[in-house]
């Protein structure tokens, strides 16, 4: 059969599997516009809450599923050796394609300029203060990069536990699961006690996702019903730059590295973890979509050993659709308050996206708030920049649920590639949609 029919047979499959998250979607999309005109409190707080349900129960299962994924992940792999190359490698991947998302970022926003729209809404005293800060601050700038290291240990497991902390969580269960795979035979309790932690989180997932349709309806409804249609206008073309960069990063850069270090069909993975993507578009949240990211690529090819120890990793650390966010939002704001952006300020807030998306949780709204940590490199806070903020407000929802898509994805297209690497993919079940065990039952 030829290719592009197999590619149609396999969205069509992944559609009609998912037809109910994807009605949920569209409807939600509807609704959202039709509560823009009719403003009805009374839905409005229903819809708020059906949406919170949805993400606060996969919520409670994340940091159980990321613990337990991580330990048995690392454990299995008997040869420490191979859990070193497994974890070089996974890093390698993930780099390569942040760098190449805030490189995107960074050329498409000096392109298309989208920030001079907004810098006619801009005091211009206030604007002046901006630029003489920047200015000063790169001067003397040394980078506060030591600070974010140490925060990333924990002083505690347990308090970045409740606090809820991924990355300090990620250093602890890493280190823990590598202790464990260490001392031989005697981690078999252990590591049982994590097997069925995992089951028993992964079959909480099953009983979640009934909800997913509801929960994706309801979510996208509040978000589209809270666009003004004024200020939209003059945000449109930051919101058609992050679109097309985040398109670019979807059906470019990923197929381009799928070709270039394995030989994963992306059009293949892509109908194989559909529902993950119209969740993580739902949710945005990259987090609660981690228990269907894993559970889609497993139940469709990719070995256990290989998402469970990629995949939670990802959805913390491989946020590339944020960093790009990152570098076009600032790169928006220092054009809105005509800040000079000179060929080293740019390189700055291209790195120090990475480190914020890095940092940055999986849910709703940490991208933005991450941002902080890039301005701040600037010399600046969000406080000051509050006009220009207000901008980025008014469509953070739906840039955030296009860039959990995209961070969830790339998560699935490192494993891939990984699994590929390593012959830990099954292909006659990866290509073949037909087959595919379904994650929601
Ligand atoms: N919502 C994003 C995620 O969960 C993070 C962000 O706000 O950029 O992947």
């Amino acid at each position: 059969m030829k290719l592009y029919m197999q590619v149609l047979i396999a969205l069509g499959l992944g559609l009609k599997r998912n037809w109910h998250i994807f009605a949920g979607l569209i409807l939600g999309v509807v609704a959202g516009v039709w509560l823009y005109g009719h403003q009805n409190p009374v839905i409005m707080t229903a819809l708020t809450f059906i949406g919170q349900v949805f993400i606060r129960l996969i919520q409670m299962v994340v940091i159980p599923l990321v613990i337990s994924a991580i330990v048995i992940g690392i454990t299995s792999v008997s040869d420490s050796k191979q859990i070193g190359k497994l974890g070089t490698k996974m890093i390698f991947y993930y780099a390569i394609i942040t760098t190449i998302a805030v490189i995107l970022g960074a050329v498409l926003a000096l392109l298309f300029k989208p920030g001079l729209g907004a810098a006619s809404y801009i005091n211009s005293d206030v604007a002046s203060g901006i630029q003489a800060q920047v200015a000063t601050t790169i001067e003397s700038q040394k980078g506060n990069i030591l600070n974010i290291i140490l925060g990333f240990i924990p002083k505690n497991p347990l308090s970045s536990i409740a606090a809820g902390d991924m990355v300090p969580i990620l250093v602890f269960a890493v280190i823990f699961a590598l202790a464990l795979a260490k001392v031989g035979d005697i981690n078999r309790p252990f590591v049982s006690f994590f097997e069925s932690v995992f089951a028993a989180t992964m079959k909480i997932t099953d009983w979640i996702m009934c909800f997913a349709a509801p929960g994706v309806f309801a979510l996208t409804a509040v978000a589209v019903s809270s666009f003004g249609t004024d200020i939209f206008m003059s945000i449109s073309k930051y919101l058609g730059v992050l679109a097309l960069g985040f398109g670019i990063q979807l059906f470019v850069v990923y197929p381009v590295f799928l070709k270039v270090f394995s030989k994963v069909p992306v059009l293949m993975l892509y109908a194989a973890i559909a529902e993950a993507m119209m969740v993580a578009f739902g949710t945005a949240s990259s987090s609660a979509t981690l228990p269907l990211t894993i559970a889609c690529c497993e139940k469709r090819g990719i070995s256990h050993k290989v998402t469970s120890f990629v995949i939670p990793l990802g959805a913390t650390l491989n946020m590339d659709g944020t960093a790009l966010l990152q570098v076009v939002a600032v790169i928006f704001l220092a054009q809105a308050y005509g800040v000079v952006l000179t060929p080293f300020l740019i390189v700055q807030i291209a790195l120090l996206a990475i480190v914020a998306s890095s940092t940055c949780a999986g849910i709703p709204g940490a991208g933005i708030i991450t941002i902080a940590l890039v301005l701040n490199g600037m010399g600046l806070s969000p406080e000051q920049l509050v006009a220009g903020f207000a901008f980025l407000f008014t469509i953070e929802r739906i840039t955030d649920m296009m860039r959990t898509l995209v961070n969830v994805t790339s998560d699935a297209v490192v494993a891939a590639a990984i699994a590929d690497n390593e012959n830990e993919i099954n292909y006659d079940l990866l290509n073949n949609p037909e087959e595919y065990n379904d994650v929601i039952n």
